[in-house]
């Protein structure tokens, strides 16, 4: 049993640790960190898992954020394939699964999401993928050989990316989500049944309207039973139906939690020694209100953020994230709120293919979209900040 003492601790090794790590280092160069993860894999990029680890953009080398060199030039201590079992707040330690107690002057808690699983008969079949990781990536890579087939759960981020990533390898590719079109929280419907019938036309067929009722082995496949009554043999399940953050242990430290851990501008919790950032932190986005945000932007810079904060900078965090997506030819950036039940008005140059969907709320620009229209996010978010009255007449032409 090890017992040490760190001026930080950093408890989640992904995108958000590792930017803290980098943060904390741009305020402190001396105090100790100590970066504790789950999985064993060095921090890397998660993006790449659903879109250019398929399309040959990138290697899993190139994924890795920093090397080992890094960590110990830095002077990062890394504990990765290491679970923390309990934080004592008022002690300012934590304890791990094998029973090392660390303590800590300042925590960042940075534990991200675990995939919802689906709760029928045959959810948790073995092999079925629950698509979040780099182990995941390395094992649905292993079975996905050309001509196999696939049934891709759920339509949203990581159904429509990994849907195109596999039908891109030349697997057969069938899609099942309840909605009426894809991504159908972000797009809005003449976009999404667009993109939908353009899914359909790459050779995916989409099983849009349905969900799956249960699972059971068939062979070496999957025989996948849906309420519409089909009937789906595949080689693979891929899963993405969601996530739901990794709240326990601050739920059991004591920490005010809703849904994630609350903090305030500085992303500092209830608890002001712990801070929290990323997929877990519930924070008050400026001009937007409290809001969780389940992006690789809001990761990176809300872990560099609070390890700054952590290291004594206390700058509140007002920078509003963007976040974007491939999907097959269809590429998007998109910054501020982006939901499909605002009114949009969408800009296009080209229907459906170029342009600017943008999200507004009553006479408020609330967010925008901008579809394979390439370094505009800076516009687009100052445009949301100017927070004065727009109409379609006045957006047009605004972002080309
Ligand atoms: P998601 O974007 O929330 O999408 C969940 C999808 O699952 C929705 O299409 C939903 O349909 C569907 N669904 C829910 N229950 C279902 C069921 N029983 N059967 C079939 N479909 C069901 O979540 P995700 O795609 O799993 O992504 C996970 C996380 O990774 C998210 O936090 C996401 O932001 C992040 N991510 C981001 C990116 C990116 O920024 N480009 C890429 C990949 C992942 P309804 O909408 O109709 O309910």
């Amino acid at each position: 049993m090890t017992s040490q003492s760190y001026r930080y601790l950093i408890v989640g090794a992904g995108l958000a640790g590792a930017a803290a790590a980098e943060g904390i280092r741009q305020v402190d160069q001396q105090g100790r960190i100590l970066l504790v993860g789950a999985e064993t894999d060095l921090p890397y990029d998660r993006p790449p898992l659903s879109k250019q680890l398929w399309t040959g953009g990138k290697t899993v080398a190139e994924i890795v954020l920093h090397d080992e060199m890094f960590y110990k030039t830095s002077a990062v201590d890394l504990r990765l394939g290491t679970k923390v079992a309990q934080i004592d707040a008022a002690a300012h330690t934590i304890r791990d699964s094998e029973g090392n107690v660390y303590g800590y002057e300042r925590l960042l808690l940075a534990t991200g999401g675990a995939p919802r699983r689906l709760s029928i008969p045959g959810g948790d079949l073995d092999g079925i993928s629950y698509y979040r990781t780099l182990h995941d990536y390395r094992a649905l890579r292993g079975a996905a050989g050309e001509g196999k087939s696939a049934l891709v759960v759920g339509g949203g981020f990581i159904g429509s990316e990994m849907a195109a990533s596999l039908r891109t390898n030349k697997l057969a590719v069938t899609m099942i989500f309840p909605s009426p079109w894809l991504v159908s929280r972000v797009f809005p419907e003449s976009l999404g049944r667009y993109l939908t019938e353009q899914y359909r036309a790459k050779g995916v067929e989409v099983l849009d309207g349905d969900v799956p009722l249960s699972i059971r082995r068939d062979g070496g496949g999957y025989l996948t039973r849906t309420r519409a009554g089909r009937e789906v043999r595949t080689d693979l399940v891929v899963a993405g139906i969601g996530i739901t953050p990794n709240i326990s242990l601050a739920e059991s430290a004591g920490l005010s939690t809703g849904n994630g851990v609350i903090v305030n501008e500085f992303l500092q919790t209830s608890a002001p020694d712990i801070y929290a950032a990323g997929d877990i932190a519930l924070f008050p986005a400026a001009g937007f209100g409290p809001r969780r945000m389940e992006h690789w932007d809001n990761a990176v810079s809300q872990g560099k953020h609070a390890g700054r904060n952590m290291a004594g900078a206390r700058e509140p965090f007002t920078y509003i994230p963007f976040f974007f997506s491939d999907l097959f030819e269809f590429g998007y950036e998109a910054v501020g709120d982006i939901d499909s039940r605002l009114t949009t008005f969408a800009d296009w140059q080209e229907e459906n293919r170029t342009g600017v969907v943008y999200y507004l709320d009553g006479d408020r620009l609330r967010g925008a979209m901008m579809c394979n229209v390439w370094g505009k996010v800076d516009e687009a978010r100052a445009l949301i900040q100017k927070a004065q009255p727009v109409s379609a007449a006045s957006l047009r032409g605004a972002i080309q």
